[in-house]
C-alpha cells in the first residue's frame, strides 16, 4: 500500500506543525490550525521544519547597515 508516494514523502503521509503540533499534509505550506508558515517535512522527526525567515534576515542586515552608516556619519566624516 505505497501507492501515491514520491521521494519527498518516502515514509510520511503527514507532518506536524512545529508551532501547534497539528498534523497536516506533507506538502502543505501553511498550518491550517494556527495559520503560520511551515517548512518542508523533516524526515528524521516527522515535523515540519521552520521556514527560512528571509524578512528577518533582511531587516537585520538593514539595521546593521544603518548602524555602520550612522557611526561613519557621526564620527568619521
Ligand atoms: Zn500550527
Amino acid at each position: 500500500m505505497q501507492a501515491r508516494q514520491d521521494k519527498t514523502t518516502s515514509s510520511f503521509t503527514s507532518k506536524k506543525c512545529p508551532y501547534c503540533e497539528n498534523h497536516m499534509a506533507v506538502d502543505d505550506r501553511f498550518c491550517f490550525s494556527c495559520n503560520r508558515r511551515v517548512g518542508k517535512l523533516n524526515k528524521a522527526t516527522g515535523m515540519a521544519k521552520h521556514p527560512v525567515a528571509w524578512i528577518s534576515y533582511i531587516i537585520c542586515f538593514l539595521s546593521w547597515s544603518f548602524l555602520v552608516f550612522y557611526l561613519w556619519w557621526a564620527f568619521f566624516r
